[in-house]
């Protein structure tokens, strides 16, 4: 079983700032910015390319706006990212949305 598949079972503990039947949100255990919440799929789907169910993008999407609105990352803004694949930088193979926010981020991506 992957990782957040346990932090979904409540096998491995997890600091969860939100949770509905279909999502939980979690801090990332090692931040990249002073606010990195990690948005999940409860169910196991390996990355975004595996996504069949295309209203998990909209309850997806939802979800991580919540999570930006209820921490009131929308005043100095945010960045949403999903690593897919080796050279997206995936490194758990589970679906999983960054929630970045606090500081100023660099654009491109390095
Ligand atoms: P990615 O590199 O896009 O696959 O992101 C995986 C993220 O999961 C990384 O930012 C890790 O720090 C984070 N991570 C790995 N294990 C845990 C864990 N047990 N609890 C919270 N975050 C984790
Ligand atoms: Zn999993």
């Amino acid at each position: 079983m992957c990782v957040f598949c346990k932090i979904v079972n409540g096998e491995i503990p997890a600091q969860v700032v939100f949770e509905d039947e279909r999502v939980v949100a979690f801090n990332d255990i090692t931040p990249k910015a002073p606010t990195h919440i990690l948005v999940v799929p409860k169910e196991h789907i390996e990355s975004a390319t595996e996504v069949v169910d295309s209203n998990l993008w909209s309850w997806f999407m939802d979800t991580a706006l919540q999570v930006v609105k209820k921490l009131d990352l929308d005043k100095q803004g945010y960045r949403l990212v999903i690593n897919t694949g080796e050279h997206g930088g995936q490194t758990v193979p589970h679906l999983h949305l960054h929630i970045l926010a606090g500081r100023s981020f660099s654009w491109p991506p390095g």
